[in-house]
């Protein structure tokens, strides 16, 4: 009899390298350990740059389907539309074509896997008869916090000018983590915004899930864990399996300035460069930039730095005449003074080759959940450094409280710079780097991101838990298919 054709899985990434990225890696280990043929769908749009996302996908994804969706009109919006609210829309006037594309699909259809903001999926496949996962690009706390949302709306509708409520001041969350309402993601943070409710009705639309697949493992997060597994038990939340983590494969790292950057890491000693970086879209103030640009200097300390342009008020637009070369950004004299120990680049650094490079010892980073699952699997130490009001402090928290391989730098009260007391000061930034380098606080940390480290590696082996768990996915999926 003819072989059977490979049940096919269609995953569904909402626009974002920080999105596509893991689950094109999902992607693969479907394909190459369960037998699946995954199709990864994307969309059309212009919120972000679909070359740049792509330019980062392991090249082994060319060889397997990456449909886009047609593009469809969200410029009836009003300008000022919250980036959420954009993304939720631009998938919920996606679901026809996406319907037409997984009615266009020969053969059998395992499963369907939208990822966190493509919720509005999930019903078709309820339409199709097969299991619906959503997947997580982030942590398993991020899913905790959302059943938190949905639970302290219990029994409130959602309908125009109901009154949500506000999450609580401070919020705690499994594994010893207090969460002020400034560290949650933006927008958690007031009832009154309206992508607050909106978020409110994703996370309804979670329990409906067969499930969940995270970019987290259980070691990273045994308390939270723990808990979403009760919830399960006890049938107040789908089940949630930990997979990741998914770190890009550095193949596709080759470029010509990629090679000066390694080849510059090659003649520094082991253990003793502090690399510098904000994820694809992160960037910095004016002020911060000074700040650690001299908080590096004073450390003493060598390092790498990927220089972004820094985010501009309207008076340095117009008031300074500079190029639109990061590097021109940095403080007068810096890269002079630091020649010989510092590097700075423009833009981009092969990040996961710079990582798990012998040279690297610590970190800085905006705490992206991509960027942070990287240090972890090379066991460098980080120095959580997110920009004010973005979604990554509730990472910088998590990294520094419960997993302990993050410090913290503080905004110091007698050194406020800007308004919001946003800014860390130079020598609270130069203070933590030789604590991270050389004190014992920051050896704690250092054996523990070597120890997490091991335990991420051991994740993916055969008794591994996130291998595990994932046969256990796949399992059921087949399962399911078995009994159509
Ligand atoms: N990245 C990189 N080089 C850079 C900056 C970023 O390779 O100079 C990659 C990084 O390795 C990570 C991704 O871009 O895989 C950033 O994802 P993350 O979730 O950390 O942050 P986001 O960009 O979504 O804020």
């Amino acid at each position: 009899s003819p072989p059977r054709p490979r049940p096919h899985v269609v995953l569904v990434a909402s626009p974002g390298a920080g999105h596509l990225i893991p689950m094109a890696e999902l992607a693969r280990r479907l394909a190459e350990q369960h037998g699946f043929a995954p199709t990864l769908v994307t969309f059309t749009t212009d919120l972000s740059s679909p070359e740049e996302a792509m330019s980062c996908l392991p090249d082994s994804l060319a060889t397997r389907p990456t449909i886009a969706l047609p593009p469809v009109q969200i410029d009836d919006l009003p300008h000022d539309t919250p980036i959420e609210i954009l993304l939720f829309e631009l998938v919920r006037r996606s679901v026809p074509n996406l319907r037409a594309l997984l009615r266009s699909i020969d053969g059998p259809i395992a499963a369907l896997v939208p990822d966190f903001f493509c919720s509005e999926a999930l019903p078709l496949a309820a339409e199709l008869g097969v299991p619906g996962f959503l997947f997580v690009p982030s942590n398993l706390a991020a899913l905790a916090l959302m059943r938190r949302l949905v639970d302290l709306h219990h029994g409130v509708d959602v309908a125009p000018g109901a009154e949500y409520h506000d999450m609580p001041e401070n919020l705690e969350l499994p594994g010893g983590v207090a969460l002020r309402r400034a560290d949650l993601p933006v927008s958690f943070q007031s009832s009154k915004e309206p992508v607050y409710a909106r978020l409110l009705e994703e996370g309804r639309r979670y329990l409906s899930a067969d499930g969940f697949l995270v970019n987290s493992f259980y070691e990273m997060e045994p308390a939270t864990g723990e808990e979403l597994r009760q919830a399960a038990e006890r049938g107040a939340f789908p089940p949630v399996f930990a997979v990741g983590p998914f770190v890009r494969s550095r193949s596709n790292d080759d470029a010509a300035s990629s090679a000066c950057i390694i080849y510059w890491l090659d003649l520094q000693p082991t253990g003793s460069v502090v690399y510098v970086s904000f994820g694809s879209g992160g960037s910095l103030s004016v002020e911060q930039t000074a700040e650690l640009a001299a908080g590096l200097e004073a450390s003493g300390h060598r390092f790498l730095w990927v220089v972004r342009m820094p985010t501009l008020d309207g008076n340095e637009k117009s008031g300074r005449e500079r190029s639109d070369d990061p590097l021109a950004w940095l403080p007068e004299g810096f890269l002079e003074r630091t020649k010989g120990r510092g590097l700075a680049v423009a833009a981009w650094a092969p990040q996961v080759r710079v990582l798990s490079h012998p040279a690297t010892a610590v970190f800085v980073s905006h705490c992206g959940w991509n960027s942070s699952l990287e240090s972890v699997s090379s066991g460098v130490p980080m120095v959580a450094l997110p920009p004010r009001a973005a979604e990554q402090r509730m990472n910088a928290v998590i990294l520094e409280q419960s997993v302990g391989v993050a410090l913290r730098p503080r905004v110091r009260e007698d050194h406020q710079i800007d308004a919001d007391g946003g800014v860390v000061a130079r020598d609270e930034i130069a203070a933590v780097l030789k604590e991270l380098m050389e004190g014992d606080k920051g050896r704690y940390v250092r054996r523990q991101a070597g120890d997490l480290q091991q335990a991420a590696a051991l994740a993916w082996t055969p008794e591994g838990s996130s291998r595990r768990a994932l046969e256990e996915v796949a399992a059921a999926w087949k399962s399911a298919l078995g009994n159509k």
